[in-house]
């Protein structure tokens, strides 16, 4: 036969009750009545009661101070703030550092470019210098050259067309011309 679990006192409901303190006086009876009896009804409720009495009599968990929200939150304000900073400083340092490091790095390699500009520059200047004057030379060279050059021309043309009008007249020409330069000089 099934036992009502409101009024059986092996029941969840009925320890509940108990606990909540929520029996009637004829069931508290009762109940007293059956914990006189029952072994383990009475152990069991024997520690339930103390875990009760230690939890009432444990300490508060302490209170914290009213501002102390405030005061944390102030705290970790003010500590961001530092490192915000800092990070700040050394970024600041860091970045100081690098540009000094590039600074020297590239002011040397300008230097160094700028000393192999000049030195090619000039260097293209005596290039250019001594290319004029070998062409001048030998702009110089040819013409004094240029007379005996035609005179081997010529010798060529007479010897190559022995009986030709042209070689006499090559001749002619050549005796005239040095004729005349022989006068001026
Ligand atoms: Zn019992």
């Amino acid at each position: 036969m099934l036992r009502d679990p409101i009024t059986d006192v092996h029941s969840d409901a009925w320890w509940m009750r108990v606990c909540e303190g929520a029996l009637s006086p004829q069931e508290e009876a009762d109940w007293q009545a059956h914990l006189a009896q029952c072994e383990a009804c009475r152990r069991e409720w024997t520690a339930l009661a103390q875990v009760d009495m230690l939890l009432r009599t444990a300490t508060p968990p302490p209170m914290l101070a009213p501002d102390f929200t405030a005061h944390t939150v102030e705290r970790i304000t003010h500590k961001q703030k530092l490192r915000q900073m800092l990070q700040f400083v050394v970024g600041a340092l860091i970045l100081g550092l690098v540009a000094w490091i590039g600074w020297a790095y590239f002011g040397a390699v300008l230097s160094n470019a700028v000393r192999a500009l000049v030195v090619m520059i000039s260097g293209r200047q005596v290039l250019f210098a001594a290319l004029m004057r070998t062409l001048v030379g030998l702009a110089v060279m040819i013409k004094s050259l240029l007379p005996l050059l035609l005179g081997i021309a010529g010798a060529a043309l007479l010897f190559l067309t022995p009986n030709s009008i042209l070689a006499s007249v090559m001749v002619v020409w050549y005796a005239r011309r040095k004729r005349a330069a022989a006068t001026a000089a």
